[in-house]
């Protein structure tokens, strides 16, 4: 335990900008992988079923997360695929913590997106960055409410990934936390 806040890592949105077709022109490479829930989803006669599920990962993204002044760890339906497969693509360690979901994608009665409510209970009070694609305003408040903590919500778009500013910004809010 260290007062480092904890940075929660979204796969598909952040690290693996899929709404992105010319992403390996920006140093992303392309996998085909093949994590359980997306695979039970699948014909397995199916080509998709053989092939499996492109995504695209920086190699460099890892390294770049490393140096950030946080504890890492996983938020994303990938859950523990994510160290097996999303962690040696990008440079990260296979051991990172994993917020394991109760019920995926499910209906939020107040609208909230459908990994919030967890998250938050797993953060137990500890600052924490988020990382996602889904993040709603909904969500924001439902944090600045809730999480008797500072926290950092930061929505990444599929079709950009997380970039340089949002590293920096990163970098500037944790240090702006550790002065205050
Ligand atoms: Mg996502």
């Amino acid at each position: 335990m260290t007062d480092k806040p904890l940075l929660l890592l979204d796969v598909d949105g952040p690290l693996n900008p899929y709404e992105d077709r010319f992403a390996r022109l920006r140093g992303y490479r392309a996998h085909r992988l093949k994590p359980s829930g997306w695979m039970s989803r699948q014909d397995p006669g199916s080509r998709r079923y053989r092939r499996g599920l492109r995504v695209v990962l920086h190699p460099g993204h890892g390294a770049r997360l490393r140096a950030l002044p946080y504890e890492l760890a996983w938020a994303t339906t990938w859950m523990h695929e994510a160290n097996e497969m999303i962690a040696p693509a990008v440079g990260l360690p296979r051991d990172l913590p994993v917020i394991e979901w109760p019920r995926m994608f499910a209906t939020d009665p107040d609208g909230l997106y459908w990994k919030t409510r967890t998250l938050v209970e797993w953060a137990a009070g500890r600052p924490f960055a988020w990382v996602d694609d889904m993040l709603t305003d909904a969500d924001v408040r439902y944090v600045a409410e809730r999480h008797g903590a500072p926290a950092l919500l930061l929505t990444i778009h599929p079709r950009r990934g997380l970039r340089t500013a949002d590293f920096a910004r990163l970098r500037s809010w944790a240090e702006e936390l550790g002065r205050s």
